[in-house]
């Protein structure tokens, strides 16, 4: 089965100090609950400047938590102002890398083009990217819930490798930030649909292998609901992954 992943997206929170205060009490805590990482994988998605300082303290203390990125650039190197290198971060042990997040898509203009383009590059240099994909409440109305983010995933998954392990994270940008989660039988339509496009596109194995999570809204009051559901495999947790109880919690769903 496709061990579940607990993903917390910080996005502009937590300077580097606050970040080690924050890791050291989350992985303390689950020590003292007895989390079983095998079982519940976790990854935390801090901000470019806090990624070394967690990356220290992660293998000083020889702690199980994952490191993510919230971006990386598609290019590989050069003249590129502002842009952070895959390379760079494969270099501070990061392991996943979050690429298309609405907030990019639409704050920042990235096309299908440019997520897919920063999927390739995460993977050839040994990242795992999370390729987040979701419709707007007018898609949501115009086309159904569906339609838009499977196609974003088909645009995105085209540009990888038929080797390549990648995270698919569904998240309708209504319930992003919104307390308005999606219903779990929401959430499971549109994530049966888009492993149907994988299973279509990349074949049956590469289908049942990837891990497909929901996001939007998660709290420890839904989340056990969400990883019920046979195609939702996980989720990839804002606002409520920066309170340390709360996402104690949301990582413990099955106790
Ligand atoms: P919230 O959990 O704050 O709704 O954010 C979800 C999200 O965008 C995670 O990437």
């Amino acid at each position: 089965g496709r061990r579940p992943l607990i993903a917390g997206n910080w996005k502009m929170n937590l300077d580097h100090l606050q970040a080690i205060a924050f890791v050291q009490k989350l992985s303390w805590g689950l020590k003292d609950v007895g989390h079983d990482y095998d079982d519940v994988e976790i990854a935390v998605f801090p901000p470019f400047t806090d990624l070394r300082s967690v990356q220290t303290l992660l293998s000083a203390d020889k702690l199980s938590l994952k490191l993510g990125a919230q971006d990386v650039s598609p290019h590989e190197s050069g003249a590129y102002t502002g842009d952070i290198s895959a390379q760079f971060l494969a270099k501070l042990d990061v392991e996943y890398v979050i690429v298309g997040h609405s907030e990019r898509r639409g704050g920042h203009g990235e096309s299908d083009e440019t997520v897919g383009a920063k999927a390739r590059a995460a993977q050839a240099a040994g990242l795992v990217p999370v390729i987040c994909v979701g419709e707007t409440a007018e898609d949501l109305e115009e086309h159904g819930a569906a339609a838009i983010p499977v196609a974003q995933l088909e645009r995105a998954v085209a540009e990888l490798p038929a080797d390549a392990e990648y995270v698919v994270a569904y998240e309708p940008v209504w319930a992003i930030g919104s307390g308005q989660a999606a219903t779990a039988e929401q959430a499971e339509e549109v994530c049966r649909a888009l492993r149907e496009q994988l299973r279509e596109q990349r074949g049956e194995t590469e289908a049942a292998a990837t891990r497909i999570l929901y996001g939007g809204s998660v709290t420890s009051q839904n989340i056990a609901s969400f990883l019920r559901q046979p195609d939702v495999d996980g989720a990839l947790v804002g606002g409520a992954s920066l309170k340390v109880d709360e996402f104690t919690r949301i990582v413990q769903f099955k106790k």
